[in-house]
C-alpha cells in the first residue's frame, strides 16, 4: 500500500518511528472507551457512537488499532497531513536544543513573529503568541476593549469562537452550547449570521438586509452610552460549513463599527492559512483588512499555538498594562514548529494544492446535487466546503438524522466525517491540505454509492 511503501522508505521499521511501546498490546476499544467516558471530560462529544481507536496517521490517512486506513476528510488541526517527518524532526532537535517561555530573548521567537507580520496586511506588524483559538479570541477581545475603552461586542449568531471566558461569550452556535442564547453576557450583541443560502435575507440584497437588521442593535449600543468595543466574527461562515459572506458585507459593518471606535477582528482560526486555496486569509474575498487577526489549528499541525496579529498601536493598549504574558504561548519549540509548517507549506505548495484539489472535489460534490435531491447546496471554496442536506428544496428543511447515517456509513466505508451547523445537516468537508486528487476522488465515490445504495 502507498502508507507501507512510505513507512519502509521512511525507517525501516515503524516502530523505530513510534517509539518504545508501539508493537505492544492495545487495550480493547470498548474497554478505552469505556474508560475514556468516565474519566475524560468532554469525551460524550464525539460524533461517533462506537469511534474507531486511532492508533497513527499519515498524510490523509488516518490508521486503527486493527490496521484499518482511514481518510480523515475533516481534521480541524493538522494541514500538512499526518506524520510529517520533516516537522516531526524540527520539532524534537528543538526540543533537545531548549524550550522555555516567550519572555526569553531567543531567536526563534523573534524569527517567527517577523514571518507572520510578514504574511498579515502591511500595519499588522505585532505579534501575541498564545497556544490556543480560544486564548487568541480572548486576547483580542480585551485588546479591543482596552483600546477602546468600551466593553460592547458585535459579534454574529451561529457562530464559534472558543470555550474560554470571552471567547465563548461570543460563541452563539447552539450546536456547540445549546444554552448560549440564554447565558449571554450584557456585553455581547449577537446579530443575523449572513447565511445566504437559508438565511432570512437571500438573493441580490443579501448583504443590504443584514446590514439592516444590525442598524438597530448599533442603534440601542448608542443609546446606552457606553460605547462599542469591536466586532468579531469569520470572514467565511464557518459553522455552515464556509459560506462566503455576501459581498461587501464586511466592508459595510467595519466601517459602522470603526465610525464609533470599535475594532474589527478576524476570526481566522478555521478559514485562514492557506486553507480556502485561492487565499491565504478568508478576509481578502471580502477586500477588507481588519484591525486584529487571530489564529490556531493548523499554524502548528497539531502543535499547540495561536497568534493574535495587530498593529503596534492596538498592541500597546494592553501591553502599557503588562497584562499579557502565556508562559508556554510561542515558546522555541512552538516557534519552530510553526516556522517548519511555513516552510513545508511553501515547498509542497499546499495552498495551490488546496486550490486545485478543493475545486475538483467542489465540482464532484455539484454534480452529486444533480442526482441526489437530498444534496441541497455545495457551500465554500479551496478544502474548507460544505454538502448541506435538506429533506425539501423549497422549504429547506434541514436532513439532521440523514446527515449522521451518511456519517456513519461512511465511516464504514473508511472514510472520517462529521457534520456542523446549527441543525447538524451539513458534512464539514476540511481534511489537511496535502490531500491527492486520488483520495478527493476516493471520498466522492464513497459519498456517491452512500446516497446512491441508501443508508
Ligand atoms: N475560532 C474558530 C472559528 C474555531 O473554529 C475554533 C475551534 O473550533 C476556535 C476559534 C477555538 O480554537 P481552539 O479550539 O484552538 O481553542
Amino acid at each position: 500500500s502507498r502508507e507501507a511503501a512510505a513507512w519502509s522508505v521512511l525507517c525501516p521499521s515503524p516502530s523505530l518511528l513510534l517509539g518504545p511501546g508501539a508493537d505492544a498490546p492495545k487495550p480493547e476499544t470498548a474497554e478505552l472507551l469505556a474508560r475514556r467516558q468516565a474519566h475524560l471530560a468532554g469525551a460524550q462529544k464525539n460524533y461517533y457512537a462506537a469511534p474507531p481507536q486511532i492508533e497513527r496517521g499519515w498524510k490523509e490517512h488516518l490508521f486503527d488499532v486493527e490496521g484499518r486506513a482511514y481518510l480523515d476528510m475533516v481534521n480541524n488541526v493538522s494541514i500538512l497531513g499526518h506524520g510529517h517527518p520533516k516537522l516531526a524532526a524540527a520539532i524534537s532537535a528543538q526540543w533537545l536544543r531548549l524550550n522555555t517561555n516567550s519572555r526569553f530573548h531567543y531567536a526563534a521567537i523573534t524569527e517567527f513573529s517577523e514571518r507572520l507580520a510578514a504574511l498579515s496586511p502591511d500595519g499588522l506588524d505585532t505579534v501575541f503568541l498564545v497556544n490556543s483559538g480560544s486564548e487568541a479570541n480572548d486576547l483580542a477581545i480585551r485588546l479591543a476593549q482596552a483600546h477602546s475603552g468600551a466593553r460592547n461586542m458585535l459579534c454574529l449568531l451561529e457562530a464559534y469562537h472558543g470555550w474560554s471566558s470571552a471567547s465563548d461569550a461570543v460563541s452563539t452556535s447552539i450546536a456547540d452550547n445549546p444554552e448560549a442564547l440564554t447565558t449571554r453576557p450584557d456585553w455581547v450583541h449577537a446579530v443575523a449570521s449572513p447565511n445566504t443560502y437559508r438565511g432570512a435575507f437571500r438573493g441580490p440584497d443579501t448583504a443590504a438586509g443584514y446590514l439592516g437588521a444590525i442598524t438597530p442593535v448599533l442603534e440601542g449600543i448608542d443609546a446606552g452610552g457606553e460605547g462599542l468595543a469591536g466586532f468579531i466574527c469569520e470572514s467565511v461562515y464557518g459553522n455552515a460549513g464556509g459560506i462566503p459572506l455576501p459581498d461587501g458585507y464586511l466592508a459595510q459593518v467595519y466601517a459602522q463599527v470603526r465610525a464609533r471606535g470599535g475594532l474589527c477582528i478576524a476570526d481566522e482560526v478555521q478559514v485562514g492559512y492557506g486553507r480556502l486555496g485561492h487565499y491565504f486569509w478568508g478576509f481578502e474575498q471580502q477586500g477588507v483588512v481588519p484591525d486584529i487577526i487571530t489564529i490556531a489549528k493548523g499554524m502548528g499541525n497539531g502543535h499547540p499555538l495561536g497568534a493574535v496579529i495587530t498593529t503596534r498601536e492596538i498592541a500597546r493598549s494592553l501591553e502599557k498594562e503588562g497584562t499579557f504574558f502565556s508562559s508556554t504561548g510561542g515558546g522555541p519549540v512552538s516557534c519552530v514548529a510553526g516556522m517548519t509548517v511555513l516552510d513545508i507549506m511553501a515547498e509542497e505548495k499546499l495552498q495551490e494544492n488546496a486550490r486545485e484539489v478543493g475545486d475538483h472535489l467542489k465540482a464532484r460534490l455539484a454534480a452529486l446535487i444533480d442526482r441526489h435531491p437530498i444534496a441541497g447546496a455545495v457551500h465554500g471554496m479551496g478544502l474548507y466546503l460544505g454538502l448541506e442536506f435538506v429533506r425539501d428544496r423549497t422549504t429547506l428543511e434541514p436532513a439532521t438524522e440523514e446527515t449522521a447515517a451518511v456519517c456513519d456509513r461512511l465511516l464504514s466505508l473508511g472514510v472520517i466525517m462529521q457534520p456542523t451547523g446549527d441543525h447538524q445537516n451539513v458534512l464539514k468537508i476540511k481534511p489537511p491540505l496535502c490531500l491527492g486528487i486520488d483520495s478527493a476522488d476516493f471520498f466522492a465515490d464513497m459519498l456517491e454509492k452512500v446516497l446512491d445504495e441508501g443508508w
